[in-house]
């Protein structure tokens, strides 16, 4: 985690200060924000200046923070459901790799109980750190509640969640709600420096990603992500207005992303934000954007307006079919449909 740096979020860099020199926190966090907006990285500078034997601001090289940097720290746990297996008992893990998840269960969190008491391996405290981004379920938060009521002095736990509105209220209301927002574009382009990031691509970048620095980063190496170019291929698909082949990379799609409903919103986000910025493509120097998708963007930019926001309705209208859990082949059959109309009513 070491590697990774906080950008932006004054907030949260002074609620770190703080907690470096008091070396306390809240027992109980939920850091709050999208993908892609640095919640784990934020997790791991928490129980860096926890466990650091300086102030851990930043990085030194005590055993606490050499082991953090190392992943290997005995008192930092990361709770997360993977798709194909059970969580199993609990080990310590760095807060880390994206895998594949499914929501937390409630046998995951009977786990954490029966797991609090012992005693921290070295550290003053143990972390949990709980990823409730792909979900958690109703009796899951509720057995949570229990622990939330009396935790142990020496326990701190830290739960992740792209949404505050996907907790109870009772949850919520015992644990203090740390927002990651995403970056204006002075620190956008300081993490992007940091990077190395391409400064041309940069400007492009923040404004496809909204200052979502994780996002952009993915959207920067389209080639190590296969939803990314399959979303392109569609949006070219769109562009050059055959309904037939868009209907043919549908059927790709579907045997990609198989039943995950996350898949499919995630893509029509991303025809939706193209769509968005399409509009301003006049004002928007387009060479500007990462090559894969700036011509794309000015060849969308030409449908005009009227044409466009018919597009969008179908997407949004296709994200909130995906939202309300409607099933994945009728969200699939309304939006060719939807498809269809737009270019009937264009020939
Ligand atoms: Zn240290």
């Amino acid at each position: 985690m070491s590697q990774l740096t906080l950008y932006g979020n004054p907030a949260l860099h002074d609620f770190l200060h703080t907690a470096a020199a008091t070396k306390k926190v809240p027992q109980a966090l939920l850091i709050e924000g999208a993908k892609g907006l640095g919640k784990k990285t934020f997790a791991g500078e928490i129980a860096r200046v926890l466990f650091c034997q300086g102030d851990g601001l930043p990085s030194c090289g005590c055993s606490a923070c050499v082991k953090l940097a190392r992943n290997s720290h005995p008192d930092l746990f990361y709770i997360a459901e993977e798709k194909d297996g059970d969580a199993g008992v609990l080990v310590p893990r760095p807060i880390s790799a994206e895998s594949v998840m499914k929501q937390l269960s409630v046998s995951t969190i009977r786990k954490i109980s029966a797991h609090a008491p012992i005693l921290p391996n070295e550290a003053p405290s143990k972390l949990y750190a709980v990823d409730c981004t792909f979900g958690i379920s109703k009796e899951a938060q509720n057995a949570f509640l229990k622990i939330l009521e009396e935790p142990p002095a020496f326990v701190q736990f830290i739960l992740l969640s792209n949404s505050r509105s996907d907790l109870l209220d009772t949850i919520l209301s015992r644990v203090q709600v740390l927002p990651v927002l995403p970056l204006n574009r002075a620190d956008f382009f300081l993490a992007a420096q940091a990077r190395e990031l391409n400064e041309g691509a940069a400007e492009g970048l923040f404004l496809l990603s909204e200052g979502n620095f994780g996002e952009a980063l993915s959207l920067s190496e389209p080639m190590d992500d296969p939803m990314v170019v399959l979303s392109l291929d569609f949006f070219q698909g769109f562009v050059s207005g055959k309904a037939w082949e868009i209907l043919l990379l549908m059927e790709q799609f579907s045997d990609f992303a198989g039943k995950d409903r996350q898949k499919l919103y995630n893509l029509f986000a991303f025809l939706r934000k193209m769509c968005y910025l399409s509009f301003a493509a006049a004002t928007l120097d387009t060479r500007q954007f990462p090559p894969f998708c700036g011509a794309a963007l000015e060849a969308l930019a030409a449908w005009g307006p009227s044409k466009i926001g018919a597009l969008l309705a179908v997407i949004e209208t296709a994200m909130e079919q995906i939202d309300a859990n409607v099933t994945f082949p009728a969200c699939l059959t309304a939006f060719s449909a939807g498809l269809h109309t737009i270019f009937a009513y264009d020939a």
